[in-house]
């Protein structure tokens, strides 16, 4: 059996509910003989600390405070972290067991299957999104912050879940630098990234403020997507 929990679901943004009061992360468990616990992302507002959550390896998807706690924390824990170059040279203070991961490498942590990849996103803080099978052959991505992927032909095709970003509903929050689009982009283009590459499931995190504004009508304007909430659980 595997367990998804969202642990939490708030982008970076001051506004908070009670559903997306944490920091978005996300904690993959799979629970049989072979138990194994990957956090992805461990950021400043969080509801519980490691010692308490004792996972077996952390993914980071960026250096931003909101996923990253070591750009703002030394914390001393033997837990093995899998985060880029960028990420790990950006911080102030580094995981003591950092392990360094390539964009588009396969990577193997327990059970899962994950493969890295670029999303665009922060020129300082440049992020990865996970592509990952579960031991049942399900797949995921898991890609909070984000305004573009940039290789969607390989990394959306064959995806059974979409984990993405939903700061913002009404227009992408983009900014540009030189020619690189740099931001969140809205989640309707997301919701048409996976509807031109058959997804079925659509599932938005890093809840921000537009989002949280329109949450009550959100389920009658956009029914093939649901928002996801602190400690919001799918079991497989
Ligand atoms: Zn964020
Ligand atoms: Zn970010």
């Amino acid at each position: 059996m595997i367990r998804l929990t969202f642990l939490g679901t708030r982008a970076d943004v001051e506004e908070n509910t009670e559903n997306h009061f944490y920091h978005s992360s996300l904690l993959l468990q799979s629970i049989n003989a072979h138990p194994f616990r990957l956090l992805i992302d461990y950021g400043r507002i969080r509801a519980y600390d490691l010692s308490i959550l004792k996972p077996d390896a952390i993914l980071i998807t960026h250096a931003h405070s909101d996923h990253y706690l070591w750009t703002l924390e030394e914390i001393n824990s033997a837990v093995p972290v899998y985060l880029t170059r960028e990420t790990h040279d950006y911080g102030t203070y580094t995981p003591v067991h950092s392990r360094i991961l390539t964009p588009y490498e396969n990577l193997t942590l327990g059970p899962f299957r994950i493969f890295p990849y670029r999303v665009l996103h922060s020129i300082n803080c440049p992020a990865a999104g996970f592509k990952i099978e579960l031991p049942n052959g399900i797949v995921l991505v898991y890609n909070p912050d984000l305004v573009d992927i940039i290789t969607k032909e390989l990394i959306l095709r064959g995806v059974d879940y979409y984990i993405g970003d939903g700061s913002t509903i009404k227009s992408n929050l983009v900014r540009r630098k030189g020619e690189m689009p740099l931001g969140h982009i809205s989640i309707p283009a997301q919701i048409s990234w996976c509807k031109e590459y058959g997804i079925e499931n659509i599932i938005f995190t890093h809840i921000g403020r537009d989002t949280m504004k329109r949450e009550d009508d959100f389920q009658e304007q956009y029914p093939e997507s649901i928002l996801a909430y602190d400690q919001m659980k799918i079991v497989f």
